[in-house]
């Protein structure tokens, strides 16, 4: 619990939040947005900035409820698809209490979330020399 967050307020019940699903280590519940009908945010309820911050555990404890809340959404409202997106560090996020977005996408929903094909732009050297950066940090 942090005292000026306020996903750790929502969790503990000090102010309001549309709650769609709730067991003893996550909290699901509407984005205020509505980017799009159906938009969800599930959080841990354990106190963690953000995806860099996450043990192991933590993240286990959190994915794994992904599927089922998506299941939820897709049972709900039969969108075409769904988004799945969690935004780390500033611009892109901007509560920090890590959280992932279950976004339902409908025709013509006007959402941009898409990814660009640049396999034109990247030869064997790039591929290389981008897998070769990441890769020495994980071993
Ligand atoms: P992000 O940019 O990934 O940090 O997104 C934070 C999200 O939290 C935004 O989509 C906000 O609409 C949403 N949000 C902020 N405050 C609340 C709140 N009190 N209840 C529900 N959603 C919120
Ligand atoms: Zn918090």
């Amino acid at each position: 619990m942090k005292e000026d967050c306020i996903f750790c307020k929502i969790v503990k019940g000090d102010i309001p939040a549309f709650k769609v699903y709730e067991d003893e280590q996550v909290l699901a519940f509407l984005d205020i947005t509505q980017g799009t009908r159906g938009h969800t945010l599930l959080v841990p309820k354990k106190h963690v900035e953000n995806t860099y911050g996450l043990t192991e555990e933590d993240a286990a404890a959190l994915f794994k409820r992904v599927p089922k809340i998506a299941r939820g959404i897709k049972e709900a409202f039969d969108p075409i698809g769904l988004n799945i997106i969690n935004n780390n560090d500033e611009p892109l996020q901007s509560v920090f209490h890590v959280h992932i977005h279950l976004i339902p996408r409908y025709p013509s929903d006007g959402m941009v979330l898409t990814t660009l094909d640049r396999q034109d732009e990247y030869g064997k050297e790039d591929y290389e020399a981008v897998r070769k950066a990441i890769k020495e940090q994980l071993d």
